[in-house]
């Protein structure tokens, strides 16, 4: 994962230009977002915009899918197991109707009922979704959260 200490989070680039800076075609950048790996920051007119954050996202994925021999659905699988109650605290009465606490198929932001911790927070700008960004991989991100 390249360095994202400085990575704007300013969604600022079109589909096409993203998919110019990253390397990666369209089509897949568009798979990546209907399969729930990557949400893009949608302007009223509903066209996905994109930042430098984004774009490392996008390239980590890629990475994932192109040099560690996993595929979507793995990756899926990978984000659905990451614990964000652990990561954002919610209380027992919160996670008993959750179903991004109930669900092991899809990452929690995907799910259609969430507590009301997370209904209340944009998705794009929550640690459990930045993991991709903030650790190096999932082994640190788990070590940092039980140590
Ligand atoms: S705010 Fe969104 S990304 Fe964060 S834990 Fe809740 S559902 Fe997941």
């Amino acid at each position: 994962m390249e360095n994202n200490s400085i990575a704007s989070t300013t969604p600022v680039y079109t589909l096409s230009v993203t998919a110019d800076l990253s390397g990666i075609p369209v089509h897949s950048i568009r798979q990546y977002i209907d399969k729930g790996l990557v949400i893009p920051f949608k302007k009223k007119s509903s066209r996905n915009l994109f930042s430098q954050l984004d774009i490392l996202r996008l390239k980590y994925i890629n990475k994932l899918l192109t040099e560690d021999g996993l595929n979507i659905a793995g990756i899926r699988t990978l984000l659905a197991l990451i614990p964000c109650w652990a990561v954002r605290h919610c209380s027992e009465k919160e996670r008993e109707s959750c179903q991004a606490f109930l669900s092991v198929t899809y990452p929690c932001w995907e799910a259609s009922e969430k507590g009301t911790l997370c209904k209340n927070t944009n998705c794009r700008e929550c640690e459990v979704y930045g993991i991709a960004e903030n650790y190096p991989d999932f082994k640190s991100f788990i070590k940092a959260i039980i140590t």
